[in-house]
């Protein structure tokens, strides 16, 4: 168990480790940093809790679905024809094997049914279940704005609760002060499992979901973006639902960020946390005179900021030699083929999941084995909390890159540190995601189109700037050079790069608050 290096005399609830949370875990962080910049008390209170926890609900109507019957259930249908219908109209597969019913295909078709049970020609035979309303739960945590809008994604799960978006909304605050751009915090979704739904449902509940929160959005009150499970396309159907009948709709573009780039997202964006991770990477390599492209890597999550973080490391020469995502892991000692990984992930229809499970050539591998894997870095960019104390006495790796959010536990942290494994935090690490979503933010208000290159150059001197002033913290030496200035964060002391990361982000959002004084 890690031992506690906070000042009890400075925290006002000493039960703490008995109410232990995710989000109470998170916060370990900010009260040492706290401690150690001898923040503002007032400023401390205001940065402990969130502003605003929204919990509201959406309902939508579901479609009938088509189970498959069990092998047991079958027999007692064996006679029972098969029914015509044009399975492509009629049928929507869904990614836990079910199928979603359109009824309309239905029209013309010949059917039989037998308590429920319908043969479909080439698929097999299935129960009609039916659809109908649904509720669902859904949270908006606003945690602070004092330096700009409220900024954080928006996560379709079926484990998200409370706790955990006020602790993904806390370090949004902490990250956009970290890439130093005018946001503040935030983080909300729906308590759902997305593989369960059709996409016109996934639709409808986007739709309800900003119906609900219209009144707490806004470009210039709280900009949502994607995060797990959500991508542009939700996005698009946010800012329509936001911005349709609205006489100024084209100014209102910047609602939300990560669109597609054809409705006004930006160049670089889909890559941009992957590639942030790699600027960190490139400079952590730097410094232990390591090179990169003889490095072979190991990656959690194959989703947008796992893929990129894969593609750009693999483009530079790099080895990714496993992967590993909610389905499985899969192992190729010589490397993986990324480009086409990619591929069978992402343009296979027939890969309903996205997962990288039976990738050809690759060798499927247990979790606890994908851990063990010898390589020079880890790029944990699933869930949080995976690398445990546990994981972290696995780990045959050079340094972790936290590509997710929160993916290192506070005793992962501790035996990392003993392990002498190098760590580059998620606030600084995967902070290319909303640093972009900035520059969006930035075209949309301003009707421009920036390149891919102007962005890519933005984001490396923001990310570059900013992990050498976290650096000059950790290693307690204040520097200046063309760009950066760490004189006045430097605390001191030595710290570990996660605290000295929280430092700089604290110091940021406490200037803000003197320099403005509080209004009462
Ligand atoms: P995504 O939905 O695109 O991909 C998630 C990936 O993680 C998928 O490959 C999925 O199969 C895998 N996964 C899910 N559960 C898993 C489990 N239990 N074990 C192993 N793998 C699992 O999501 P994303 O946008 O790539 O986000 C990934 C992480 O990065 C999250 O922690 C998110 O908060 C963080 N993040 C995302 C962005 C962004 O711009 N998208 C920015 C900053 C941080």
């Amino acid at each position: 168990m890690r031992v506690l290096r906070r000042d009890q005399n400075q925290r006002p609830n000493p039960n703490h480790r008995s109410k232990r949370n995710v989000y109470t875990d998170v916060m370990e962080t900010f009260h040492r940093a706290a401690d150690l910049i001898g923040m503002h008390p007032r400023v401390r209170l205001e940065l402990e809790e969130p502003d605003f926890e929204h919990i509201f609900y959406v309902t939508i109507d579901t479609h009938d679905r088509l189970t498959p019957l069990q092998p047991e259930e079958e027999r007692a249908f064996e006679d029972l024809p098969a029914s015509s219908v044009k399975a492509g109209d009629a049928f929507e597969p869904l990614a836990n094997g079910q199928f979603v019913l359109h009824r309309r295909a239905l029209l013309d078709a010949d059917i039989t049914l037998r308590r429920g049970v319908i043969r479909i020609p080439n698929k097999g035979l299935f129960r009609i279940e039916k659809g109908g309303p649904r509720k669902f739960k859904a949270y908006r945590v606003q945690h602070n704005q004092v330096r700009g809008p409220y900024k954080g994604g928006i996560r379709f799960h079926k484990e998200v609760s409370l706790d955990l978006f006020k602790a993904l909304a806390a370090e949004m605050t902490w990250k956009t002060a970290i890439a130093d751009i005018p946001f503040g915090g935030a983080k909300g979704g729906i308590r759902i499992d997305p593989h369960e739904f059709s996409r016109e449902e996934l639709e409808h509940l986007t739709l309800r979901f900003v119906y609900k929160l219209k009144n707490l959005m806004g470009p210039t009150v709280d900009i949502p973006a994607p995060d797990v499970n959500t991508n542009p396309e939700i996005m698009a159907i946010m800012m329509r639902q936001y911005t349709d009948g609205e006489r100024d709709r084209h100014a209102l573009r910047g609602v939300v960020t990560g669109k597609d780039v054809r409705i006004g997202g930006s160049e670089g964006r889909s890559r941009a946390t992957g590639q942030g991770v790699v600027y960190c990477l490139q400079e952590w390599a730097r410094e232990r005179d390591f090179d990169l492209s003889k490095a072979r890597v190991i990656v959690q999550g194959f989703g947008n900021v796992g893929s990129a973080a894969a593609e750009l490391l693999a483009g530079m020469g790099a080895k990714i030699v496993a992967v590993h995502d909610a389905f499985g892991a899969i192992h190729r000692e010589a490397g993986l083929d990324v480009p086409r990984l990619l591929e069978y992930v992402f343009a296979n229809p027939e890969n309903l999941r996205r997962s990288v499970v039976g990738f050809p050539g690759a060798t499927a591998v247990s979790k606890h084995d994908f851990w063990c894997i010898p390589a020079d870095i880890a790029i944990p960019a699933a869930l949080g909390g995976e690398i445990d104390g546990d994981v972290a006495e696995l780990l045959d790796v050079k340094v972790v890159a936290e590509g997710a959010n929160g993916p290192t536990t506070l005793e992962g942290d501790q035996v990392l540190a003993e392990r002498k494994i190098d760590l580059v935090p998620d606030i600084i690490a995967n902070a290319g995601g909303v640093t972009v979503s900035y520059y969006e933010w930035l075209q949309n208000q301003r009707m421009e189109h920036w390149t891919e290159q102007d962005v890519n150059a933005r984001l490396e001197q923001t990310i570059k700037a900013n992990y050498a002033i976290i650096r000059d913290i950790a290693r307690n030496h204040p520097s200046r050079a063309p760009g950066r200035d760490s004189r006045r964060f430097c605390v001191g002391q030595a710290l570990d790069m996660r605290t000295a990361a929280m430092v700089l982000a604290l110091k940021r959002i406490e200037e803000s608050y003197l320099l403005e004084g509080f209004s009462q």
